[in-house]
């Protein structure tokens, strides 16, 4: 009999397990794929900041280490070599997750898990077979698929989906990518760099959803003058393939119809819960109208002894909001108290420059009606930007007006994903704007910028 049966292994699931493991549980994580991870390891995260990495050191060395009197000629791509160093890494590290599983004693089980009933989960096999474990409690950690859109679908050829992107065979002449989300910028930022031309559809008037406006202007601008061509404000209404050709209609604003030819398309128009399969029927859990499972403060659904989180469960789809999640929960189970703090969840595209987010926007304080301040500070007043001519984009902070409590923070610029680490322990601790401006920040670091807008939301920053 187990404590804990876990279905998934992704960040959510492999997390919790390991943590249930450490506080002595008796643990088992079932996972139907041959490797644990998830799409986070798999076929998300990793994979794909591998290649971004990969892509990003292509057009320095191509393109612009020239600037610092470094002249390399005939630079030359080997994408089956950058595959490959993309699948070693994938493999160290869904490795890593056997080793851990090891280590804190968590029975690692590949099949295929459904619940039976509230304590007992089968496990299907790839060979057909199947065992029944009984357990106290179940952790549903099941993530997330791909979503789709009418009239476009995935033939894993031509027109793809966001696993498809990550192995192009050979880099495409034109892609064209349906959705300016965080997953279509990175992956158009990596063929882009490879040589592709890069056309992004967008059904939003804006890029990145519903990331702060400035922030996303600063992004489109950016990766514009990067080579990236947008259409916002248009419905994609179909894709066809012919050959080797794909062709994607869309209507603009105004409902005039459209067509564009390109060798590759990638869909990538959001995530939805994936619960397929499950039985959730056999014990009388009900998903709501898009799929996510509902839960209390604790991650426990309506049914009693079963808990999810992760993409299953509703917020931001973000593998580091599924860790916390899978640490809470275990910790809960364990009779401590495991929490999640949502309102400090940061994210981060990878992309060149990095964006990154944490807590309100500007919009949304707009819309709540609350009084707030504004710190900025460019990344041209940033001595070290400046060395590494680095000096896009900006550093923006809100602050409450009365308290000057920070209440969220946007960065676009480099290492701007590191940086908003600053920020939300900040927050964690209930800061002030004032008090980040008063804490040393080495010379010269990045980092001088996160301060100058801090100081920006007080009497002002020195270097602007
Ligand atoms: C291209 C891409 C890039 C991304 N980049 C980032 C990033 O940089 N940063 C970030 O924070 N997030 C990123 N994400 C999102 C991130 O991958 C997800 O938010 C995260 O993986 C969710 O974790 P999870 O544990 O909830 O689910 P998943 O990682 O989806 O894992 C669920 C696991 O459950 C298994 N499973 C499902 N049903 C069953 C069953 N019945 N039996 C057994 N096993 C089952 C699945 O096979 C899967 O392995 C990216 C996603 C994509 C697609």
């Amino acid at each position: 009999m187990y404590d804990l049966i876990v279905i998934g292994s992704g960040p959510g699931g492999y997390i919790a397990a390991v943590r249930a493991g450490q506080l002595g549980m008796k643990v088992a994580c079932i996972e139907k794929y041959q490797t644990y991870g998830g799409t986070c390891l798999n076929v998300g995260c990793i994979p794909s900041k591998a290649l971004l990495e990969s892509s990003d050191k292509f057009e320095q060395t191509h393109e612009l280490l020239s600037i610092h009197g470094v002249n390399v000629s005939d630079v030359k791509l080997d994408l089956n070599k950058m595959m490959e160093r993309k699948y070693g890494v994938v493999k160290q590290l869904t490795d890593g997750i056997k080793y851990l599983f090891k280590k804190y004693k968590v029975d690692g089980i590949t099949g295929f898990g459904s619940i039976v009933d509230k304590t007992h989960v089968k496990v299907t096999a790839d060979d057909g077979s199947e065992q029944v474990l009984e357990t106290k409690k179940i952790l549903i950690a099941t993530g997330s698929k791909p979503a789709s859109i009418p009239g476009v679908v995935i033939d894993k050829d031509r027109i793809v989906d966001s696993t498809g992107a990550l192995t192009f065979p050979e880099v495409p002449k034109h892609l064209i990518v349906i959705g300016a989300g965080v997953i279509g910028l990175e992956l158009g930022s990596v063929w882009r760099r490879l040589g592709s031309k890069v056309t992004v559809l967008e059904y939003m008037p804006k890029i990145l959803g519903n990331s702060d406006g400035e922030i996303a202007k600063e992004a489109k601008k950016l990766f514009g003058k990067q080579g990236i061509e947008f259409q916002l404000d248009v419905k994609v209404t179909g894709a066809s393939v012919k050959g080797k050709t794909a062709t994607v209609t869309y209507e603009d604003k105004a409902g005039a119809s459209h067509a564009i030819e390109a060798d590759r398309v990638l869909l990538c128009v959001g995530r939805k819960p994936y619960t397929a399969g499950l039985g959730l029927e056999n014990i009388g859990l009900e998903t709501d109208k898009r799929g996510f499972i509902h839960i209390d403060k604790n991650f426990e659904t309506s049914i009693k002894g079963i808990y999810a989180i992760g993409d299953a469960i509703a917020g931001p789809m973000l593998a580091h909001k599924a860790e916390d999640e899978g640490m809470a929960v275990a910790e809960v189970l364990a009779g401590k108290h495991g929490h999640v703090n949502y309102g400090v969840i940061p994210g981060v595209i990878y992309t060149h420059p990095e964006v990154a987010n944490v807590g309100a926007t500007e919009e949304s304080l707009k819309d709540q009606g609350r009084a707030y301040k504004v710190g900025k500070f460019s990344f041209m007043g940033n001595g070290r930007a400046k060395a590494v001519f680095a000096g896009d984009g900006f550093v923006k902070i809100l602050a409450d007006k009365e308290t000057d409590r920070i209440l969220g923070a946007h960065i676009i610029g480099p290492a701007a994903g590191d940086l908003i680490h600053e920020i939300c322990v900040a927050m964690e601790f209930g800061a002030s704007a004032q008090d980040l401006a008063l804490t040393c920040h080495a010379h010269p670091t990045y980092s001088e910028a996160v301060r100058e807008a801090a100081l920006a939301c007080g009497d002002g920053a020195i270097h602007a």
